[in-house]
């Protein structure tokens, strides 16, 4: 903020016309001495990349081997040709993961920064960022990046102005004639996935810090989520996307309003991440689920008003909701839909536009009005629309099945393959149950209705068939509890970088499974047994809680929610997956004492060699998913996605035999020394389940690891192969350094292996282990 004083006079002093600059403390405070890289730009961590890229090299699967960006295309690039602008195919499938980053880092940019603009005009920029008591690193990426500790919502606009500067500058490296080479789109990727952990962060501290969600509460409530969970005998608003804010007025409109809390008068419930942020102001809201039951939900007719902010909404959501008669409010001016802007109109005016059907959805951008329209809304036209379903009943299922020709069609369209034909074809006969079966692994795509040449709404008649589940579809997830607690970096900072704590692993991303959200928890379960600690966050943390164990209770309610060994902690929605890195660098800096500000380069080095953590994004599907992927990758945080994941077209795979690759320097003499392949990939495509989970256990060596973490480490990676392939991992000999590394209960076959392939013991074991030549604490 600045000022003009026409004049001031003091004692001694006596000034006209000065301008006065307050507000930006945080840039000039001295917290800590500058470091290397403040605000760094394409080229500052290059040199950094480029260890990582060598080591992990790009791996390309191209979906599309022509390029069609520009007017001299198309250009066929297989075979080693050229476009006409000069561009090879492996630079093109790195420039289109770079725009795939781009445009998620920009979201979430978007996304914070209509948070921060408007939690500043109703809170003022100077609203303070207090996380609370145990809270003191309270933005690590943005301490880390930026170089800034930053102390008020006005500082969070000043590091989001870096953030998109730096989004413009690298998304215009991809237009034709500039970027040219593979490495050099991928570093420019991995900054565009540097630059998303930072608008992340701020994104979700902004609400954290206004909205007075959980801040990094082990404790914090759990909530009601499932299909079944809402009342659907009350008015119900639907609020689907990402950005919060108009879901809070809602509910604060009905509050006022003397109907209650939600649920007593009105049902609010949210689809993605809306939905985690609802339930972390207000555990009364219901979280109807993740993505995948956005058209099932909406055609079941529950929702009598359907508000849509940002992000993966299904954009044929006004179509649907026209089928079922509930009007549309988009509050996004990203997402419009076609629908006439009333912003202006007074809110009794759009009511009635809504509620007597003259439109079939509005475009309102001013959010409290927005949110009265909603509740008034939904008061209304509950009572005339009487549920309206799309979703036939269980006589109709047979009769519109029956126009079925059983051609195919639909299966071969349907991204993951679902035996849609046969069970089609079985409901003409009356058999539901291969229908109801589909339901739990379909991804409400609804991509087979629009192949079917016969008409039929199969999404439809799966969610029929699947009614009875539906109903009684309800469990608990702890809400979103967002960071970690410093407190909680300090007890488990030691043992997880000596390997005491097998390691972190985060469930991310979207829900394009390829056999249903179960699996995520059927993983979650067994690393939790194993006591690694767990994290989630998005759809993935959703299809957590969307499971019960063999005691009928959720994993929510069966661990504890702390960031500790055999620990669940569900941070929240997408932008709190900021806090999952910020965990890992956090244990750098407050573990290891390492120094944070503008210090990527090292505080990435020491995570890469010493933080056992790493992501599994089993259904990844969303640009945004690919940046924060990236994102993680270059902080050295290796990342699984599921089999569709590979249609990202790019993974980092580093090539164990390649020993020069996985050579580090060791800090306390200047020795290269071979530290085998630790973490072993970057970014790897798992193609089941069970491979998911030996990678995840193998993905958190590294090469710092004592003797007794390698072991425990190394139980885990030999149980788990074991269980699902029947023998010894193969690699198994290049990750044993001496004896003392062998699994205890393994120990007589481990010997008996390590003596076929002649392994002998390292000779240095233990290093201090660094890329950067210039940690080496002794220059030779
Ligand atoms: S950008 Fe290059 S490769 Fe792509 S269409 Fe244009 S000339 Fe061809
Ligand atoms: S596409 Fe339609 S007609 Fe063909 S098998 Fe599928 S449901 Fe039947
Ligand atoms: S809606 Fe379900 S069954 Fe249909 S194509 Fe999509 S995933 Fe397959």
């Amino acid at each position: 903020m600045k000022f003009l004083v026409k004049s001031i006079k003091t004692a001694g002093v006596s000034l006209e016309d000065v301008e006065i600059a307050v507000g930006r403390l945080a840039i000039e405070e001295e917290w800590e001495p500058m470091g290397p890289t403040p605000m760094p730009k394409i080229e500052t961590l290059r040199s950094w990349d480029m260890k990582l890229l060598k080591r992990y090299r790009p791996f390309y699967m191209p979906i599309c081997d022509l390029c069609c960006l520009c007017t001299y295309g198309k250009c066929d690039l297989t075979g080693g040709k050229r476009g006409s602008c000069g561009l090879t195919i492996d630079a093109q499938q790195a420039r289109i993961v770079m725009v795939a980053c781009a445009i998620g880092a920009a979201t979430h940019a978007s996304h914070a920064r209509e948070l921060v603009e408007l939690l500043i005009e109703r809170y003022g920029e100077d609203w303070p960022i207090d996380m609370g008591g145990e809270i003191h690193v309270e933005m690590p990426n943005t301490r880390l990046v930026v170089g800034i500790k930053p102390k008020t919502l006005g500082d969070l606009a000043f590091a989001l102005n870096y953030v998109e500067e730096q989004i413009v500058q690298t998304l215009a490296a991809s237009h034709t004639g500039q970027e040219s080479d593979y490495l050099d789109f991928e570093s420019k990727a991995l900054h565009l996935g540097m630059l998303d952990h930072v608008a992340m962060e701020i994104a979700d501290v902004a609400q954290v810090i206004t909205f007075g969600f959980p801040k990094g509460d082990p404790d914090a409530p759990l909530a009601e989520i499932g299909l079944g969970c809402v009342d659907v005998t009350k008015p119900l608003i639907l609020c689907i996307g990402h950005n919060v804010t108009n879901s809070i007025d809602i509910i604060d409109f009905i509050e006022k309003s003397g109907l209650g809390a939600p649920g007593e008068m009105i049902e609010v419930a949210g689809l993605c991440c809306t939905a985690h942020d609802i339930v972390r102001y207000n555990k009364a809201a219901k979280v109807v689920g993740p993505i995948s039951y956005q058209l099932k939900f909406v055609r079941s007719g529950a929702a009598d008003v359907i508000v849509t902010d940002e992000q993966c909404i299904h954009t044929s959501i006004l179509h649907e909701a026209q089928k079922v008669k509930a009007p549309v409010i988009s509050v996004s001016n990203k997402a419009l839909r076609g629908l006439e802007e009333v912003s202006d109109k007074p809110v009794d005016e759009i009511v009635d536009m809504l509620v007597t059907g003259k439109v079939p959805g509005v475009a309102i951008l001013d959010l409290e009005k927005a949110a009265a329209v909603a509740v008034l809304t939904a008061l209304r036209i509950a009572p005339i629309r009487k549920k309206f379903k799309v979703v036939p009943d269980k006589e109709e299922l047979a009769k519109v099945a029956s126009k079925c020709v059983k051609c195919g069609s639909c299966r071969r369209n349907c991204p993951i393959d679902l035996p849609i034909d046969e069970a089609v074809s079985a409901a003409k006969n009356g058999d539901l149950s291969k229908l109801a079966e589909i339901h739990d692994l379909c991804l409400g795509c609804a991509r087979c209705e629009s192949a079917c040449p016969r008409g039929i709404p199969i999404l439809s008649l799966i969610t029929g068939a699947a009614d009875y589940k539906i109903k009684t579809s309800k469990f608990k997830m702890r809400v979103g509890r967002g960071p970690i607690l410093d407190t909680e970096i300090r007890e488990v900072g030691s043992p997880i970088v000596l390997g005491e704590i097998p390691g972190v692993i985060a469930f991310v991303g979207c829900a394009n499974y390829p056999a249903g959200g179960r699996e995520v928890a059927i993983m979650a379960e067994e690393l939790l047994k194993r006591r690694y600690i767990v994290v989630a966050s998005g759809c993935a943390a959703m299809s957590i809680a969307e499971y019960r164990t063999e005691e009928g209770t959720t994993l929510y309610e069966e661990y504890s929610g702390a960031f500790e060994a055999g620990g669940l902690v569900n941070v929240g929605s997408c932008v709190a997956n900021a806090h999952i890195s910020g965990a890992c660098i956090k244990i750098a800096n407050i573990f290891a004492r390492r120094r944070l500000r503008a210090n990527y380069e090292e505080i990435a080095d020491y995570v890469l060699n010493r933080v056992g953590a790493c992501g599994i994004a089993w259904g990844a599907m969303s640009q945004k998913a690919a940046s924060i992927a990236t994102g993680f990758n270059r902080l050295g945080v290796p990342v699984i996605v599921g089999p569709q994941g590979a249609k990202y077209r790019r993974l980092y795979l580093g090539r164990k035999e390649d020993i020069e690759s996985f050579t580090v320097y060791d800090a306390r003499t200047g020795d290269k020394v071979w530290v085998g392949p630790a973490p072993e990939h970057l970014i790897y495509a798992a193609e089941n389940k069970e491979e998911a989970m030996v990678m995840a256990a193998k993905l958190c060596l590294r090469p710092n690891d004592t003797t007794k973490g390698r072991m425990i480490k190394l139980t885990h990676y030999v149980e788990l192969y074991k269980k699902f392939y029947g023998t010894l991992p193969p690699d198994l000999h290049l990750f044993i350094r001496t004896e003392a590394d062998i699994p205890i209960t393994h120990k007589f076959e481990i010997l008996e292996y390590l003596k076929k392939v002649d392994w002998k013991p390292w000779e240095r074991p233990v290093v201090d282990p660094t890329l950067l030549e210039r940690l080496i604490r002794v220059k030779k």
